[in-house]
């Protein structure tokens, strides 16, 4: 068993496909183990994104992620990491596989429907800057 953090973007979230995403995580076998929606400050948004501060797209990211509200979901199951990332399709959607959720929701490299962690480690990480322990299950 292994988890992951998905979060689904301001862009889909203001589409109305929050339904239909985490669907697609529980029709792939993953358990949403624990989920909320919030509005992420920009000290917040920063501080997730932190590895990518010195990339040119930073201030571009930071904003989007602000722009609305997200929602935020612990998966659980069997390889959820490499997983989730299946089901989410590359990271640009104009590349992603047809029948993957950035294929399928996203317009755009900046508003591109859902983040997933990259590596285990990475996911212990992100999983405890939104949630506690025990708010897991
Ligand atoms: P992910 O793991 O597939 O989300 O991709 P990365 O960790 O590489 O990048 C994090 C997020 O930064 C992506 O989901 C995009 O929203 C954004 N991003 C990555 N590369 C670019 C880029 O070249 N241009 C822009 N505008 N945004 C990017």
């Amino acid at each position: 068993m292994e988890r992951t953090l998905s979060i689904i973007k301001p862009d889909a979230v203001a589409k109305n496909v929050v339904g239909q995403i985490l669907g697609r995580f529980e029709k792939a076998g993953l358990t949403i183990a624990a989920t909320k929606k919030l509005r992420l400050s920009k000290l917040d948004a920063k501080k997730f994104y932190e590895v990518h501060e010195e990339r040119p797209f930073f201030k571009d990211l930071v904003d989007f992620m602000v722009s609305g509200p997200v929602v935020v979901s612990v998966l659980e199951g069997e390889n959820a990491v490499a997983l989730n990332r299946e089901l989410m399709g590359e990271t640009n959607p104009k590349e992603a596989k047809p029948g993957t959720i950035r294929a399928d929701f996203a317009e755009s490299i900046d508003a591109n429907a859902v983040h997933g962690s990259d590596s285990a480690d990475n996911a212990k990480v992100e999983i405890a800057f939104f949630f506690a322990s025990k708010d897991i299950f």
